[in-house]
């Protein structure tokens, strides 16, 4: 079935509170929410809601009240998009997966990699992290928006599973990467995706539970934290994680679930850190902070 989305141009500041009252409005239900910038240069953003056709009355029934009652001199969009499988499911990572302008794929999909796109190659089934799950694919869209709009000196990837989220880093940004992971089985994987990627000198690997390694210490501290683990961990780390993080750093988490959270944010809050913005993907979130 086909999917839609239904949106607002407008401004950032405008797009955000249009996000949070789509939030608030759908907010324990299964839709992906989200901002983006479509022009820098105009400061145009959209606020979005995705849906299939046949969700599309009802959600533009709820849409358009909001917009009505709150945001009068907005317009809600339609758009219908190209088949895309964000939420494809089982043995799907077959397919190639699309998030800003990555497209992660298998070796029998390398054709479909477009002039302008940041191909991934990675094979499914070996460690997390084809693309295919909310959290990775909505890392891979923040990763791209924040790399694109700030100095970025170098980077690490928490929980890096197949590698996919410190490879996507160093071929759009060709910083240092760290990254590390709790599990030998995904560093082996991690290093031999880096290696197919032709990344495999600008990625460092290590295994480590948290931050019990000297890696950290030796490569940070750290303009960008990648952290796709889960929520409960994650607020652990929180004050671990800030201390390596540089003066002026970008945090991304993920592997959260929509209604974890305020809980998340309110322990990166203690830690130092100030909320930027949350994207929704099937039920996950992933939230970008700064210092
Ligand atoms: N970054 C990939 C994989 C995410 S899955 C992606 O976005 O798709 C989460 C990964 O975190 C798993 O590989 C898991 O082994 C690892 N992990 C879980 N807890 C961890 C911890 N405390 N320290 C480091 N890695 C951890």
């Amino acid at each position: 079935m086909s999917e839609i989305r239904l949106f607002v141009s407008t401004t950032e500041l405008i797009a955000e509170q249009v996000m949070d009252a789509l939030s608030d409005l759908f907010g324990e239900e299964d839709y992906a929410i989200a901002t983006q910038e479509i022009d820098e240069a105009k400061g145009i953003w959209e606020a979005s809601i995705y849906g299939t056709a046949e969700q599309e009355p009802e959600i533009a029934a709820r849409f358009g009240q909001l917009v009505a009652e709150s945001f009068a001199s907005l317009k809600v969009n339609r758009e219908i998009l190209p088949e895309i499988d964000w939420i494809a499911k089982s043995l799907e990572g077959l397919k190639p997966v699309r998030a800003g302008r990555f497209l992660v794929h298998g070796s029998h999909d390398r054709d479909k990699v477009r002039i302008n796109d940041i191909g991934i190659l990675i094979e499914a089934g070996q460690a997390f992290g084809t693309g295919h799950h909310g959290t990775t694919a909505g890392c891979l869209g923040m990763i791209g928006d924040v790399l694109k709009s700030r100095r970025v000196r170098n980077a690490l990837d928490l929980g890096t599973g197949s590698g996919v989220l410190a490879i996507a880093t160093r071929l759009m940004s060709k910083i240092p990467v760290v990254a590390t992971d709790i599990d030998p089985v995904a560093t082996r994987v991690a290093t031999e995706n880096a290696r197919i990627n032709d990344v495999g000198s600008g990625i460092h690997l290590a295994t480590a539970p948290g931050f019990h390694h000297a890696i950290f210490r030796e490569h940070g501290p750290f303009d960008l934290i990648i952290a796709n683990i889960l929520a409960r961990p994650l607020m652990k780390l929180a004050p671990e994680l800030v201390h390596h993080l540089s003066d002026r750093g970008t945090v991304i988490l993920s592997g959260i679930l929509a209604e974890q959270r305020w809980k998340v944010i309110a322990a990166y809050n203690g830690a130092g850190l100030e909320h930027r913005r949350t994207t929704w993907m099937n039920g996950w979130v992933t939230i970008e902070l700064v210092r």
